[in-house]
């Protein structure tokens, strides 16, 4: 396998900004944690970045980084992963076909879906496999089952993946995303989208109950801001999901620069377990709780063993040993604050 050239080109000047302050906690004192950092994950933005961890918060994040008006330079072979539709009527035969009625059965059970073909046994099955049972509530964002038309936002909604779920488990599901190929994609299937970040938004007050914001607030110049305006707009006693990567995790303390999670320059801002839960309770949100995503830390340790090798880390035909994510999986049973995604909810209380 030849390994990918190093990346020469320079971000334009007139398109970078220097950062004074912490993004999330506003504190000036930093230290240098990655110099010089390139993107080695779609190679595809040209530059080298510079990324500090805060003195206050312990958050990283970049600097000088791209402008919100360039910052789409960094996206022009940015693509977003599906998986196979619950519906779909391939593989069918054999162990898979078996596998998709066993887990379409939890899923009707469960979300109330309708999918088929399914079989009643995936609900035993799914209770004497936790980690097949786990990636599908980590697909459907742990829905909460819903018997009147409640309403789910998703900001960032990408492939749509997660929209068709909640829409298949009776939700209203609407989203947003500055992506305009994405927004096409998510009207020829039917869905209310609108284009932007969260603030596309902002005339529907207290009307979501739940907002998912899935790998998103790490490329946000102002994330403070989105996860104000979430508040904002969910209702008393709605629900917030969020995941994003974790620079306090197993992974970035063994691969260091070459941590997939670092994702430069489009990942601003990589928070820490601590920082994220101050910053949620501050802004007012309560029952804030942390949940597993070890099917995350397989890919993500995968990747970034290719990243250290210099080839692409989706280059699956590289074989990496398994055992180093299986280990941190383990570990990180007890210890979510060190696990490679912060994956948690939290929920705007009933009275403020
Ligand atoms: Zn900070």
């Amino acid at each position: 396998m030849t390994p990918i050239p190093s990346n020469d080109a320079k971000w334009p000047e007139y398109g970078i900004e220097h950062v004074t302050c912490c993004p999330v906690c506003s504190v000036q004192e930093r230290s240098l944690l990655h110099q010089g950092l390139e993107d080695r994950i779609f190679f595809s933005a040209p530059g080298r970045w510079n990324m500090y961890r805060c003195g206050g918060c312990g958050c990283a994040y970049l600097d000088p980084r791209p402008t919100l008006e360039t910052i789409g330079l960094a996206y022009t072979r940015y693509y977003t992963h599906t998986t196979a539709k619950p519906n779909s009527s391939e593989d069918l035969t054999g162990l898979r076909g078996f596998r998709k009625k066993l887990a379409n059965g939890y899923r009707n059970w469960r979300y109330g879906t309708q999918y088929q073909p399914a079989s009643i046994f995936g609900v035993l099955a799914a209770f004497l496999i936790p980690g097949a049972r786990h990636s599908i509530d980590i697909a459907f964002r742990f829905l909460p089952r819903t018997h009147s038309r409640s309403k789910v936002l998703d900001v960032g909604f990408g492939s749509g993946e997660f929209l068709s779920y909640a829409r298949d488990a009776g939700w209203t599901a609407v989203g947003v995303d500055i992506d305009p190929e994405v927004l096409k994609n998510g009207r020829s299937k039917g869905f209310l989208v609108r284009h932007g970040g969260i603030e596309a938004y902002a005339d529907e007050k207290e009307s979501f109950d739940l907002i998912t914001i899935s790998h998103v607030i790490e490329h946000l110049h102002d994330p403070v801001n989105t996860l104000s305006q979430a508040y904002t707009l969910l209702k008393p006693g709605g629900i917030l999901w969020l995941a994003t990567p974790n620079i306090d995790s197993y992974g970035h303390a063994r691969y260091g620069r070459h941590w997939r999670g670092l994702e430069p320059p489009r990942h601003l801002v990589v928070f820490n377990p601590k920082a994220l839960r101050k910053l949620l309770s501050d802004l007012g949100f309560q029952q804030i709780r942390l949940i597993s995503q070890a099917s995350a830390t397989r890919f993500l340790f995968a990747a970034s063993e290719r990243i250290k090798k210099g080839i692409d880390p989706y280059d699956e035909r590289h074989h990496v040993p398994s055992w180093r994510a299986w280990l941190a999986v383990l570990a990180t049973i007890g210890r979510l604050d060190k696990s490679e995604i912060i994956n948690l909810t939290c929920m705007k209380p009933e009275t403020p």
